[in-house]
């Protein structure tokens, strides 16, 4: 006699998680590309922009702080640091993040990515504006970056790549101040938020204004970001992101003041996406705001070529931070 067996009703198999993806392959990038919200970065730009002016001297660049470290707090694979400088009197804080488990010591001494947006602001093309009482919304320059890097942050964390990368986010103070955050953190001997050996230099500063066109500049600082330069326009095409890109040479650096002009400077491969640079043409109209207390959310025009930005500039760091 056969006795039939039958297999348990079982419950069914749980779906197994799916396998990492190596960090930085075309697959991990194009996954982590994908899950940038635009409405995260539309409620960071619109909140950095409420606390009336992030500039140093101004109140409001205390909440703006507090805000970004409040977000990232919220994330708990992110490890956060703080430098401070003072720059003529004025303190500014720069904060940097790596996402665990990136932060091996192991990994330390190789060469790192760094991605960076100033948040802080300035509105000294509006005549009699006063830095400690007046507005700086800047929401243009730069609480568009800035929102991307938060996102990027929110991002890393759940890429699921099977090890981190080697990438830094940096929110640099006192860019408006001629660099000066950023210039500081690159020299500062700091043990807390030491300057990691970049090898590359990727920035984010001022992309939410076109209302004509997805065109932004990329500035490339000395001919060491030749190819810099290069793996950001393949990176635009192999992902499709459909940035026309403006190609700027910075022969020298210290001329074109971003928070790329030290990095550059100190010969570390270094690029910008901006429409800060770009003359007003058939493809640019020139945002006019810019520095200006109409530097407000309603002038970020084009929700399309900030999201590109954010896509390229987050694209492009994956495949640098990757472990070869
Ligand atoms: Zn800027």
């Amino acid at each position: 006699m056969t006795i039939a067996t039958t297999t348990a009703p079982a419950t069914p198999p749980s779906t197994p998680a799916p396998p990492c993806q190596k960090f930085g392959t075309e697959e991990h990038v194009r996954g982590a590309i994908a899950v940038i919200d635009p409405a995260q970065l539309d409620r960071h730009m619109r909140a950095l922009a409420s606390f009336g002016s992030r500039d140093p001297r101004h109140p409001g660049h205390a909440q703006a702080i507090a805000y970004v470290k409040e977000q990232l707090a919220a994330i708990p694979e992110a490890v956060v640091s703080e430098h401070k400088t003072v720059y003529q009197g004025i303190p500014l804080t720069n904060i940097l993040v790596t996402i665990e488990p990136g932060r091996h010591t192991d990994v330390v001494t190789h060469d790192w990515v760094l991605v960076a947006a100033h948040y802080d602001s300035i509105a000294v093309r509006t005549p009699g504006w006063r830095p400690a009482a007046d507005p700086a919304p800047g929401a243009d320059d730069n609480a568009t970056g800035t929102a991307a890097l938060l996102e990027y942050a929110r991002v890393l964390a759940s890429s699921r790549a099977c090890i981190q990368g080697r990438i830094i986010l940096a929110f640099f103070d006192g860019e408006e101040l001629f660099f000066k955050g950023s210039a500081a953190y690159l020299q500062s001997e700091s043990q807390e938020a030491p300057p990691y050996p970049f090898a590359y230099v990727v920035n984010i500063d001022m992309v939410g204004f076109n209302p004509i066109a997805d065109r932004l500049d990329l500035i490339w600082y000395g001919p060491q970001s030749d190819q810099l330069r290069d793996r950001v326009k393949a990176v635009n095409e192999r992902y499709q992101i459909g940035l026309s890109l403006v190609e700027v040479f910075a022969n020298d650096p210290r001329r074109y003041i971003l928070d790329t002009a030290p990095f550059g400077t100190a010969g570390i491969p270094s690029v910008t996406l901006t429409e800060r640079y770009g003359p007003a043409d058939a493809t640019y109209p020139g945002n006019g705001f810019f520095h200006t207390v109409n530097d407000t959310p309603d002038k970020i025009t084009n929700k399309g070529l900030w999201l590109k930005a954010a896509k390229l500039t987050l694209a492009t760091a994956l495949e640098l931070a990757r472990f070869e």
